[in-house]
């Protein structure tokens, strides 16, 4: 079909592109759209050959720091590896080229793809069920907080209020708040983990649940989680557990052992799917009995050796993306999970836990440790003495640009004054945290004996320290003046 396409240099007054016979009521697009819409001048496309428009965007890149060029010690955002197979797979012609409206006979791959990951899924979880709809962590909470709702409602007791820990990710608050809940929130002891005595404070029968992270956003595992979940269940209220970091504790718990009646994976924080820019995102969520009527729907079912949507759920919460969720990650993270199976699941987990608590062990003696546990995943230092000093957690993440890095989370989470929230992930060599350590080391007595090199950082990007607000809201993104 596609050999009858005619591509002619668009004229203003010459018809330009020619459509394939019989696909459409007419032949050209310009007989499609309304005369007033037609371009009347050609457009304003930049004359550049092949190489030349290679070489912008490779320039660009190196302008900017990325996972490619270095570390990348964001914290809470967890692993930033993407495998190159991945690509492979989710750019198979069977998955790449099917469309959400491919009757489901012509789509039987796609859908066991997708009922295969649920059920991985669902076992890493230790749950009952899973959903690949949510399009992000934060939509995955929604999605979870929508279901606790539906649980109550369903038992004629609806409630108002869900439990936030004062040191939990900015999402789980506004979640709460957007899926029409009331927040609640729970301090934190001198642990860094939830305060019970605190928690049996703010618990009563308009509860619905708690909002956990674990481990926690300092990096550390909620220990008294299994008493926790007790007390919310006692009182009626169920467990929703940000799973964003679960790849702190692949093969070594599952929330469900924890007692945990909802939880939503990061499949760009831990199953290798890209993240931030990259994206699209994808946020399943999987529950437990309980939960399961609730789902969004449709699910896939496997009957007689056949895949099928079934959308036969009475309770469920309804759609919560448009068809059936980021296809493409769904590939990537499938990809990443057979690619290791159960046993480097739990190696991967066990790495991060490792070069964590190295990476820290080589910090600890130059910044403060605000709560001294051990670490999982990621750990927290404050810059407090170096801002007596005179220099603070932004200078110093400023200047780690200088020495190729980029810069760790700063200032969150809140209960950290001047925080440094450090994550170096699974996929690192000890030669790049040995680099890294002696950079933040560097920078530390530069504050002592050179504080101006520190303050005026960075010198070697194309571009100084930027307003960010300003940045945002006068966006230019101009190829030339
Ligand atoms: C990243 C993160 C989220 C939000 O996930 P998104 O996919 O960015 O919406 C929620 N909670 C924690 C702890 C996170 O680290």
């Amino acid at each position: 079909m596609y050999n009858k396409l005619i591509f002619e240099i668009s004229k203003p007054g010459r018809k330009g592109y020619t459509l394939p016979e019989n696909d459409l009521p007419a032949k050209h697009v310009e007989d499609l759209l309304p005369e007033k819409y037609l371009r009347q001048s050609p457009p304003q496309l930049p004359e550049v050959s092949e190489n030349e428009v290679m070489r912008h965007y490779i320039n660009i890149s190196t302008k900017n720091h990325h996972i490619d060029k270095g570390f990348y010690p964001l914290g809470s955002c967890t692993m930033k590896y993407n495998p190159k197979v991945n690509e492979v797979t989710a750019a198979m012609p069977g998955f790449r080229n099917t469309h959400p409206r491919t009757p489901e006979e012509y789509s039987q791959g796609a859908l066991e793809l997708m009922y295969e990951l649920a059920g991985l899924l669902t076992e890493i979880a230790g749950l009952e069920s899973t959903s690949l709809q949510p399009a992000a962590g934060a939509q995955g909470e929604l999605t979870g907080l929508l279901m606790i709702r539906a649980y109550h409602d369903k038992q004629g007791k609806p409630r108002k209020k869900i439990i936030v820990p004062d040191s939990s990710h900015g999402t789980n608050p506004a979640t709460v708040t957007i899926a029409g809940y009331q927040s609640v929130n729970v301090k934190s002891n001198e642990n860094g983990t939830v305060d019970l005595n605190d928690l049996a404070k703010v618990i009563d029968e308009d509860v619905a649940g708690l909002m956990l992270t674990n481990p926690n956003t300092l990096g550390i595992f909620e220990d008294q989680i299994t008493k926790i979940q007790q007390m919310m269940h006692d009182a009626g209220a169920l467990m929703y557990m940000d799973g964003a970091n679960l790849n702190a504790l692949l093969g070594i718990v599952r929330p469900g052992e924890m007692g945990i009646d909802c939880v939503h994976f990061n499949l760009h924080k831990t199953f290798s799917t890209p993240h931030g820019g990259g994206g699209p995102g994808s946020g399943p969520v999987a529950v437990s009995k309980r939960l399961e009527p609730f789902l969004p729907k449709p699910r896939v079912v496997k009957e007689n050796g056949r895949y099928r949507f079934n959308y036969d759920y009475p309770d469920s919460i309804g759609k919560v993306h448009s068809f059936f969720g980021n296809f493409g990650m769904l590939v990537r993270a499938y990809t990443y999970i057979r690619m290791h199976g159960p046993e480097e699941l739990r190696a991967i987990s066990e790495n991060a836990i490792i070069n964590a608590n190295y990476l820290l062990s080589k910090l600890r003696d130059h910044f403060e440790l605000p709560f001294d546990s051990p670490v999982m995943h990621e750990f927290v230092l404050s810059a407090s003495r170096q801002k007596a000093m005179g220099a603070r957690a932004m200078d110093i993440a400023k200047r780690l640009l200088d020495y190729g890095f980029h810069a760790p989370t700063i200032y969150f989470p809140l209960i950290v004054r001047e925080a440094l929230m450090i994550e170096p992930t699974e996929t690192e060599t000890k030669e790049t945290l040995d680099a890294f350590a002696e950079a933040l080391i560097k920078i530390n007595e530069e504050i002592k004996t050179n504080k101006e090199i520190v303050l005026d950082s960075p010198h070697s990007t194309p571009v100084k320290r930027l307003d960010d607000a300003k940045a945002a809201k006068e966006i230019d993104v101009c190829y030339k003046e």
